[in-house]
């Protein structure tokens, strides 16, 4: 009889090896958190796929530190909903507008990153069972060298949007069905006019010609329902729908990749279920307009790293890993409805041309121009933390401008060692020692930092406390005592048996 093999363990088992487990994992690692993240390709994926970062998505990565590692990224200003064009620099952000970057160069930093803080990547790792109890989850794995088994405490399923883990867990799915299907091509050897999500009488056409003379085309013949697919399109198919909506003639091209995609969506109804949680399109999943799906996903993984560790190192508040799910799912649904609004006024005919007159005359003016870069990057997400009235609660700190002790710094590279900050920008020595005494009994885990900022502080309050994160608890103006805040975020005050 073949001897079993042993059942590995480890603390976090991440399933999916894509840009969110790859974020997450890294997290992790650097948090100190053992961390196996298990992927069933033997290869990273080479697609360019969702192949544009937004303003939140690029802080993110920007607090750790990882901007620098794309090396020069083409920059696009002007931002879309539902093709009506707008100059997403409004938004408050150094990072403002988009990125241009295919999903496998993501993919590669997120990768090397990974690594380098510890993550355990095993490729050719395919989940297909899951057993979950009170006090692990066990974990079985095909792969070439035969079966495997790995004993986690808690496991993140970041597998995509037909996510094993979400099916073997028993996670339900809140969904709509697909109404509209798109098909895509990547071609060379045609010469077409580029058409910015142009309209016509037929249906949408879209069309770019790329610096190496490929052309991205895709094209929704009107009224023509979605094909139940095993596999891609074929190009005939798409140079005839190319055809019927344009006039123009494909046929002659070479396909280079081909794809159709649908406007069905699906939302996970929970994003925790004990210890298994769900980030990226694992949880949620919806039609890739204006790039927002894998931004989203990253978001999420940076929601749930930090709380994670801190449940893994056992200085989490009770409701602080439940809070992934409260804090994410809203935003997970906001971006499914405002997917859902671009579809109806993208694909639904002439019908809709009264309502995009007037969002485009909307979307002329500076506030509505920030309001819908603030909605479609992340950068306006703000959650329920306790405590009114202060403008920053909840919402992400702007990346200010500071001096501390005599050296420049910024919120983003105080953010950049994973830990929360105290930030005190009101330059009077007595309130500083003030908060200093309240906070000593975090000292591990959150850091408190003097600063003076060059821009006017922001105007409703001159100290924030800020989660690893980025997001504000606490300001001076919340009417939360700032004890009150620590613990209910930051767990009880004492020394920390281990690294936060
Ligand atoms: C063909 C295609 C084109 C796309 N185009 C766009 C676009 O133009 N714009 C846009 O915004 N978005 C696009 N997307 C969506 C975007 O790529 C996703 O939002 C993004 O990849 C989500 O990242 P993720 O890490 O959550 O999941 P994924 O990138 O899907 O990664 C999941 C990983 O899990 C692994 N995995 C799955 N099942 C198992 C298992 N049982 N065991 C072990 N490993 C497993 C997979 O191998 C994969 O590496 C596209 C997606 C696809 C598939």
């Amino acid at each position: 009889m073949t001897p079993r093999p042993a059942v590995e363990a480890t603390r976090v088992l991440v399933v999916g090896a894509g840009p969110v487990g790859l974020l997450l994992a890294g997290d992790l690692g650097q948090y100190g958190v053992n961390v196996v993240l298990a992927d069933r390709l033997a290869e990273p994926m080479a697609e360019s796929r969702a192949s544009q970062l937004g303003a939140r998505t690029m802080e993110l990565l920007g607090q750790r530190g990882l901007v620098e590692e794309f090396g020069t990224l083409e920059h696009e200003p002007a931002g879309h909903f539902a093709g009506l064009s707008f100059d997403a620099r409004a938004a408050g952000s150094r990072y403002a507008g988009n990125w241009k970057v295919p999903q496998f160069r993501t993919e590669a930093v997120l990768g090397d990153r990974a690594l380098a803080s510890g993550a355990d990547l095993r490729r050719e790792h395919e989940l297909h069972g899951l057993d979950v109890t009170d006090d692990a989850v066990v974990a079985e794995f095909r792969t070439p060298a035969g079966p495997r088994t790995l004993r986690a405490e808690y496991l993140v399923g970041c597998d995509g949007a037909a996510s094993t883990v979400r099916g073997l867990a028993g996670f339900a799915l809140a969904r709509g069905a697909a109404g509209r299907e798109l098909l895509r091509a990547d071609v060379a050897g045609i010469d077409v006019p580029g058409h910015r999500f142009a309209r016509f009488e037929r249906g949408f056409a879209a069309s770019a010609r790329r610096a190496d003379g490929v052309t991205r085309v895709m094209v929704h013949a009107s009224g023509r329902p979605p094909v139940h697919r095993t596999g891609p399109p074929s190009f005939d198919e798409v140079a005839e729908a190319w055809e019927t909506v344009t006039g123009e003639n494909i046929a002659d091209g070479t396909p280079l990749w081909l794809d159709a995609f649908d406007d069905a969506w699906a939302q996970a109804t929970r994003y925790r279920r004990g210890r298994v949680l769900l980030a990226g399109d694992a949880a949620h999943a919806h039609m890739p307009i204006g790039g927002q799906a894998l931004n989203l996903g990253l978001q999420d993984a940076a929601n749930l790293g930090w709380k994670l560790a801190a449940q893994v190192h056992g200085w989490a508040p009770p409701a602080l890993l439940d809070s992934y799910h409260d804090e994410r799912h809203p935003v997970g649904s906001r971006v499914i409805d405002n997917v859902r609004a671009q579809a109806l006024l993208q694909f639904g005919g002439a019908a809709t041309d009264p309502v995009r007159q007037v969002l485009a005359e909307i979307l002329d003016r500076p506030g509505p121009r920030a309001a819908f870069a603030g909605l479609l990057s992340g950068l306006d997400v703000r959650y329920d933390v306790g405590g009114e009235g202060a403008a920053h609660l909840g919402t992400r700190l702007p990346d200010l401008e500071l001096t501390s002790d005599g050296t420049r710094t910024t919120v983003a590279r105080l953010l950049g060692e994973g830990r929360a900050v105290l930030l005190d920008l009101t330059g009077d020595g007595s309130r500083a020692a003030q908060l200093r005494a309240v906070a000593d009994g975090w000292s591990g885990r959150v850091r408190v930092v003097d600063a003076h900022c060059a821009a006017a502080a922001p105007a409703d309050g001159a100290a924030f406390l800020l989660r690893p994160d980025g997001h504000v608890v606490w300001t001076d103006l919340a009417p939360v005592p700032l004890r009150e805040a620590l613990r209910r975020w930051f767990g009880e005050p004492g020394a920390l048996a281990r690294r936060p």
